[in-house]
């Protein structure tokens, strides 16, 4: 039998979406639990780069001294080219603002700062080990969602969280976005991503982001201190792909990489073996609507995000921080109304949220796009070193299109601020709590 229990919010997914809106609704004094199917955060290559608008967030929630004890690299060039060359040469710490760089934090010491702080208020509870199974509907709307957890003789258990208002932040492959009816439109993309580490001499000469073209190949090496994070782009489909490139020994990516980034030396031994090469499938897509009357889509569940740019988990938080500044009020509001398992939140709130996020979304696709066909495509298909269309071989490399590269970096498209208000301590509910009979 399951067992029932009832929240304000209940959030699928515990990533950087559904962690920042569980922290900011709970800070504001809305009670939302956040389910995480995984037991802990530890996901590697999962997207580490926490851009200067989500630092701008961080220092809004008072985190910065704490996110700069977590060690890690700042990155503040960006350079890109050919052989022939240069694309893109960014110096972000050349940018306005008050965050200059890119942090390279690994995403588990991301996520846990912002669980330690949510921790901090009653109404946040995160249950890990907790896979969203349904939507539970009544009424023409969303009432909830029914999850399971292990059980301690290793079969599982059954809930139901009852909610005032349910979100799927759990990613590009979300189960209840299938379930709920809402259809992502698929942009496409024309290559998939190996990920790799390459060891790093800590006083080597290179440093930043540094990616480069060459004939039928793209990789990018971003500096992690010690080591080199090196993705090796490869087509979708054909000769290069990812089922041909795995049946060749591994000793030809060396070489591809080598030649492509010299600076990696002969380091890139030290990638021996395929099972040191993780696969990402590269997806962008797009829903038309992120809602229906009690659920709500964010993060990569709503647009799955291209690698280009490193923008995802940014474009999740930032929706979140949207989410969290347009609904606590209304949700404030639903959670004193003894009749609220009952009522549908006014989906037009849930359209302002989608309103809202749509223009950074699309023009952040719209500019991977562009990328991905003008220069990516063009890279991976070329037997000889690609060519660059006209329009870019006469502004590539130029100081004003480093600029509008890195400020697209940096700062997004539409950065959010925070509005929602630190509630007292004692404004949320004290928990999940069995419900009403
Ligand atoms: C290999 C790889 C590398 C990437 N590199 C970068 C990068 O460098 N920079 C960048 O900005 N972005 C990167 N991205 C994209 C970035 O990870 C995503 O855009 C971002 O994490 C989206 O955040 P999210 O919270 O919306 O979803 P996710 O981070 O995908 O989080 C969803 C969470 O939901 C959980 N979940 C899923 N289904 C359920 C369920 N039924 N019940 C409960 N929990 C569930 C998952 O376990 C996961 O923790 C990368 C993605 C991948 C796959």
């Amino acid at each position: 039998m399951a067992h029932t229990e009832t929240t304000t919010v209940a959030v699928s997914g515990g990533g950087p979406a559904g962690i920042m809106l569980g922290l900011l609704l709970a800070r504001a004094g809305v009670d939302v639990t956040v389910l995480e199917k995984h037991g802990d955060f530890l996901r590697d290559f999962r997207g580490d780069t926490v851009h200067p608008s989500t630092l701008q967030l961080m220092a809004q929630l008072g985190l910065m001294d704490e996110l700069e004890r977590i060690p890690h690299r700042k990155l503040t060039t960006v350079t890109i080219g050919n052989p022939e060359q240069t694309i893109v040469a960014a110096d972000l710490a050349e940018l306005p603002g008050a965050y200059r760089h890119i942090a390279m934090i690994p995403q588990w010491d991301f996520l846990d700062l912002l669980v330690r702080r949510a921790r901090r208020y009653p109404g946040f509870h995160l249950r890990m080990n907790a896979r969203a199974t349904s939507l539970i509907e009544e009424g023409g709307g969303v009432r909830g969602v029914r999850y399971t957890t292990a059980d301690a003789d290793g079969g599982t258990e059954e809930h139901e969280l009852r909610a005032v208002l349910t979100v799927s932040a759990d990613g590009r492959h979300s189960e209840l976005r299938r379930l709920s009816g809402l259809l992502p439109r698929e942009l496409g993309a024309p290559m998939d991503v190996l990920w790799l580490r390459v060891p790093r001499a800590a006083d080597g000469a290179t440093s930043g982001l540094n990616g480069r073209l060459g004939a039928g190949a793209m990789a990018v090496a971003i500096d992690r201190g010690d080591y080199w994070q090196c993705a090796y782009l490869i087509p979708k489909a054909g000769a290069g792909a990812s089922a041909d490139i795995r049946d060749r020994p591994v000793t030809e990516l060396q070489e591809r990489l080598r030649e492509l980034l010299p600076f990696l030396g002969d380091a890139v031994r030290e990638v021996d073996d395929w099972s040191k090469v993780a696969f990402l499938k590269v997806g962008v897509d797009r829903l038309t609507r992120w809602y229906r009357p009690g659920y709500l889509c964010i993060g990569d569940a709503a647009h799955t995000m291209s690698p280009v740019g490193g923008i995802g988990i940014n474009l999740a938080v930032q929706d979140a921080v949207a989410a969290a500044n347009l609904l606590a009020g209304p949700l404030l509001r639903a959670q004193d109304d003894p009749d609220r398992f009952a009522r549908t939140l006014n989906p037009a709130l849930l359209a302002r949220v989608q309103r809202r996020r749509l223009p950074a979304t699309v023009g952040t696709q719209l500019f991977q796009q562009l990328v991905q066909r003008q220069i990516l495509a063009r890279a991976l298909s070329a037997e000889e070193h690609p060519s660059l269309p006209l329009p870019l071989r006469l502004t590539a490399g130029t100081r004003a299109w480093s600029r509008v590269v890195g400020r697209v970096l940096s700062r997004g498209i539409r950065p959010e601020t925070i509005t929602t208000p630190e509630a007292p301590a004692a404004a949320a509910p004290g928990g999940t709590a069995p419900a009403p009979a």
